[in-house]
């Protein structure tokens, strides 16, 4: 007998913009960067909210960094274009133990919590003068010269490294979305892959577009896949955001930090356990959506949502690996998920993980992508 329900389920990543500030002001009518607006510094609380979110929601959220203000060594007084000091960088009212405390938490978190590129400033400064959007491109997508470019990612390599963050990310995501599609030789992404990354994510309608995508929900920007975040649907100024009313159709839930945090640190659980709600509801116990796993588990389940043709008979269902095959697509991960309401058998001895989840079954299935598996028959 046919099941009611069999489908594989469009993934929601969470991307989040801006982690890092210490200083939560808004300082860009005086030169300063648009940092988060929220009306107190950043602190400790304010990770482990993003790790609370995550862990509530069974996902590995991505946290796009800012990291001048976790400079400990003033070595940003060398890339005089990334800060609003310039050659005078002075970090040290930022430098103190909640340094080690929140890397801690980060660390310790490294499930829940994906370092992303997104800035060291997160704007451009020319000294003397007023600095221009944005980091890594001006208001046209055009990038800031190569030189800059390499300078700023190797400053984030080594913050992160005075500050034991880990490996460099795998991520990245424009700072103010200055973004060029299909620059080439000419772009940012020969350099972003250099560095390994592996994952770019930008809203479509703020992308500037040298040739068109491939969907519109993803395209491959100089061999790195790029994923539409979707139009904003909340404010990067909301500060204890609300989710409800809201719907996230794409891939990419597009938050900035405060939106998920309280005015009062001690009182961010309140806010947390909100999205959490939310996103429980609308997304891990949706029989069409789930919530991406990690950033490259969003892009493999995307792929196998739009890619993987099903045919429908009452005894089977044969999935169509041909569109995946052949290594059409970069950096795909080696599992999807089906959601179904019926008891299937999975031929090819698979790493089946089949949890009964709120009524409907949630199974998990090693990818046949790179192999020459070019159908897949379960039984029913
Ligand atoms: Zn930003």
């Amino acid at each position: 007998m046919k099941p009611i329900y069999f489908n594989i389920p469009a993934p929601l990543l969470i991307v989040m913009d801006d982690v890092g500030w210490w200083s939560g002001e808004d300082s860009h009518l005086s030169n300063e960067p648009f940092r988060t607006g929220i009306s107190r510094n950043h602190c400790v609380n304010d990770y482990t909210a993003i790790a609370e979110l995550a862990k509530m929601t069974g996902t590995r959220i991505q946290a796009g960094f800012v990291l001048c203000e976790w400079d400990r060594e003033n070595i940003l007084r060398n890339v005089p274009s990334s800060t609003w000091m310039g050659g005078d960088w002075d970090n040290s009212k930022h430098q103190g133990p909640w340094l080690d405390e929140a890397a801690d938490v980060i660390i310790k978190n490294r499930p829940h919590i994906e370092i992303a590129l997104h800035a060291i400033g997160h704007e451009y400064w020319k000294h003397p003068g007023p600095f221009s959007r944005a980091e890594w491109a001006d208001m046209d997508g055009v990038m800031r010269p190569a030189s800059d470019i390499v300078a700023h990612t190797e400053a984030f390599r080594k913050i992160m490294e005075q500050n034991s963050l880990g490996d460099f990310p795998t991520s990245f995501v424009p700072s103010a979305f200055k973004h060029c599609f299909g620059a080439e030789e000419n772009g940012i992404t020969p350099i972003l892959k250099s560095y390994g990354i592996n994952f770019i994510s930008n809203p479509f309608d703020a992308t500037v577009w040298e040739k068109a995508p491939e969907d519109p929900a993803f395209g491959i920007d100089g061999g790195i896949p790029f994923v539409n975040r979707g139009r904003g649907l909340i404010s990067w100024k909301v500060i204890d955001a609300s989710p409800e009313g809201i719907y996230w159709d794409g891939p990419i839930c597009g938050l900035h930090w405060p939106n998920i945090l309280n005015p009062v640190p001690e009182e961010n659980s309140l806010t947390v356990e909100c999205w959490a709600d939310y996103l429980n509801k609308n997304y891990v116990r949706s029989k069409d959506r789930v919530m991406a796993k990690d950033s490259i588990d969003c892009w493999t389940q995307l792929l196998c949502s739009k890619k993987l043709p099903i045919s429908l008979t009452d005894s089977a269902a044969v999935l169509d690996f041909s569109k995946l095959n052949a290594g059409r697509y970069p950096y795909l991960g080696k599992t999807f998920r089906i959601k179904t309401d019926f008891e299937i058998s999975l031929p090819l001895n698979p790493s089946v993980l089949s949890v009964k989840k709120h009524g409907l079954l949630l199974f998990e299935y090693e990818i046949g992508i790179g192999s020459e598996l070019e159908n897949l028959t379960i039984r029913f």
